[in-house]
């Protein structure tokens, strides 16, 4: 079973992943629990290339490759062979997050985004939770880790509301496998919430 989380900066994503995990170890599955950009050793390798030092370093085409190619060796290193051995994955950000941040945010990119996720990854998560999440409240919680991306063309507020709009986009172009979870809440509240989501669909 393949799941992702996508959501916001701040909107507490990555804590709902690692409560999720923790709770289905505690039942006894499998799992594993990964992130994006990174996830293997080349891919965290290729975000710090991306996410630190010069915002500007990158055009907007070769941070797309970029992903990509993350994304690559995430899948064959890691993802894959979790899967294959009938683990549970748990992944924080997935193509969505590039359709995105990449495929939105310095310009309309979206199309190139979707041609290589065709050619080089071609796989979906089977179930992908959105944590929707009001986009300045994200914005405050990010600002205070100092996770907001000034790589972008508009970032800050702009960029929260924008993405907001453009995961409850994703969701219901793709509402096979989305959920929206609200996650203004206690992070138990919204835990209980993402825990009967996934219950239908774990392995036996
Ligand atoms: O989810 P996480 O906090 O690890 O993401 C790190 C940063 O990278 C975030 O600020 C997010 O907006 C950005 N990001 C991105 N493109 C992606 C995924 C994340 O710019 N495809």
């Amino acid at each position: 079973l393949f799941l992702s989380f996508e959501g916001i900066d701040g909107s507490g994503k990555s804590t709902q992943a690692r409560m999720l995990a923790d709770r289905l170890r505690d039942q006894g599955h499998d799992v594993v629990l990964t992130r994006e950009p990174g996830g293997s050793p080349g891919a965290e390798e290729i975000r710090a290339l991306v996410l630190q030092g010069d915002p500007d370093r990158w055009s907007a085409e070769t941070e797309i490759l970029l992903f990509t190619a993350a994304r690559r060796d995430h899948l064959e290193r890691t993802i894959r062979p979790a899967l294959d051995r009938g683990a549970v994955v748990i992944c924080d950000r997935f193509a969505d997050s590039t359709r995105m941040y990449q495929g939105m945010s310095r310009g309309d990119l979206r199309k190139t985004v979707d041609d290589l996720h065709d050619l080089m990854i071609g796989v979906e998560p089977d179930l992908t939770l959105l944590i929707d999440m009001d986009p300045d409240r994200g914005l405050a919680r990010a600002k205070s880790r100092q996770t907001i991306e000034e790589r972008f063309e508009d970032f800050g507020a702009a960029l929260q509301h924008k993405m907001r709009a453009g995961f409850l986009g994703l969701a219901g172009e793709f509402p096979g496998r989305y959920r929206i979870v609200d996650g203004d809440d206690t992070p138990e509240n919204v835990a209980d919430r993402v825990a009967d989501v996934v219950a239908g669909h774990l392995p036996a």
